[in-house]
């Protein structure tokens, strides 16, 4: 089976001077802000928060430069020490960590751990556009947006945002069915925001912005280089803070009533950019994913992967809990791949991989939540599978089956398919049930055509393990 990748085209801007910035004085009025209702504590974004943290820095590779550290620490904590004080909570940390990648891509978690890309600071301009997405960035989390979100839906899980950090993994045929309009993904709440919280974010940023002495319309400019990059693809930050319509016009609006001092260029951001360009450059998101995938060796190579040996399900279980309402049991040597958007895979070591230019899985399962829309299993099956053949062109029916997943009664059909990693016989097996808010949980599980007989009963002990628990 296969999955879309995400790749992004970085475009390298020109070297140009800061400029240099004139008081912007004005009649002192902004956008009065109000942060929404929450239901979780402040104590749960930290402990949301941390818990991803420590995985993205498990994860993901960091620049670890003095000089850059103590400039990116000092740009933020001036951001940080702005937030106005009905916004600031005591339990929050802001910290502020460079990733060496070169996509333009920044995130937060909810908190306060924020994580820049390399690529971000070297297509930047001046430091007032990095503070622009950094001022962006801590308005998320000042306003508490992801639980903020959590608490409109009914669920929310923090793990996933790991796929889309990781970046390379983007979606799959499931996670491109959630993305569809689902409000139940696994762990969409963090990884897009709503138009109305962008808006929020933007204006609270240039709030923060005026009042740490940066000009609010670098913010929007920085918008504008990140818009610009990727060549017809959407960026990764993009995706996930929408533009909320007319964002230019509003943060150039919001700036004109605020009253700005602009600290003086220092010179320091274009040393840090000089050294940081000086680096081997930035590996991809793709590359990166790739290296995990090969034990964390060789950085970019592009062994081929068809030879990777995958061993055999082992007969010891694990379980893992990717959802509020999901609990999932498989074989111990099969790990957690959080599959950007939407879809957690579950794989042996060489088991989900590269190769030519998208993210495949030959073995294990991948679970996925779609939008129901006839409320017939059958039915909504039928699109679930039509939707994959769109994506897998060779995919053929071998016939449905009755079944059971987690005790609840369910559909499984079979599949043959033609592997794009090996190009060799593959069966997949989609098992689909009912969730009580009408949409469908879905469980594809993938295996060589020669293997399977060693995976069917892997695969049925994990369709009967499964815990769904929602209400
Ligand atoms: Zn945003």
């Amino acid at each position: 089976m296969t999955s879309r990748t995400c790749s992004s085209v970085v475009s390298r801007l020109t070297l140009t001077l800061a400029c240099t910035l004139a008081v912007v004085a004005g009649p002192s009025v902004q956008t009065r802000i109000v942060a929404d209702k929450n239901k979780y504590t402040p104590a749960d974004d930290v402990k949301l928060g941390r818990e991803a943290a420590a995985q993205v820095r498990k994860e993901m590779p960091l620049v670890r430069d003095g000089a850059v550290d103590e400039w990116v620490q000092s740009v933020g904590r001036r951001l940080a020490n702005a937030i106005p004080p009905e916004f600031q909570h005591k339990e929050f940390n802001y910290t502020f960590e460079v990733v060496n990648q070169k996509e333009i891509n920044a995130f937060a978690l909810p908190g306060g751990p924020m994580f820049l890309n390399r690529g971000m600071i070297e297509a930047a301009k001046s430091e007032a556009e990095v503070a622009g997405v950094m001022g962006h960035e801590i308005s998320h989390v000042a306003l508490r947006h992801g639980t903020a979100q959590a608490t409109k839906g009914q669920k929310f899980q923090l793990g996933a945002i790991l796929g889309q950090v990781a970046g390379a993994v983007v979606g799959g045929t499931a996670g491109a069915i959630i993305a569809q309009g689902s409000q139940f993904g696994l762990g969409t709440y963090f990884l897009k925001y709503s138009r109305e919280y962008e808006s929020q974010a933007d204006l609270l940023g240039a709030q923060i912005l005026a009042r740490a002495g940066y000009d609010p319309r670098q913010m929007a400019n920085m918008f504008k280089t990140i818009e610009a990059q990727g060549g017809g693809r959407q960026p990764e930050w993009m995706s996930s803070h929408p533009n909320p319509g007319n964002r230019y016009e509003a943060i150039n609006r919001e700036a004109a009533m605020l009253r700005v001092e602009a600290r003086g260029d220092t010179g320091e951001f274009q040393a840090v950019r000089g050294r940081l360009t000086a680096m081997s450059p930035a590996p991809s998101a793709e590359e990166i994913a790739k290296n995990r995938g090969n034990g964390g060796s060789g950085a970019g190579g592009s062994a081929p992967r068809a030879a990777v040996r995958v061993e055999p399900p082992s007969t010891t279980q694990r379980t893992y809990k990717p959802g509020d309402f999901l609990r999932v049991t498989v074989p111990a040597n099969w790990s957690q791949v959080n599959s950007g958007e939407g879809g957690v895979t579950y794989a042996p070591e060489g088991g989900y991989v590269e190769a030519n230019g998208r993210s495949a899985f030959t073995h294990g399962v991948q679970f996925g939540v779609a939008q129901g829309v006839s409320g017939n299993l059958q039915r909504d099956t039928e699109q679930l599978l039509q939707n994959f053949a769109r994506s897998n062109p060779n995919l053929r029916s071998r016939g449905s089956r009755r079944d059971s997943l987690g005790g609840r009664s369910g559909l499984t059909t079979v599949l043959a398919n033609t592997s794009d990693v090996s190009g060799r016989p593959e069966l997949v097996s989609v098992s689909t049930t009912q969730l009580r808010n009408g949409n469908m949980l879905f469980l594809i599980a993938v295996a060589p055509e020669e293997e399977y007989d060693n995976y069917e009963g892997a695969f049925q002990r994990v369709r009967q393990g499964l815990q769904i628990t929602d209400r």
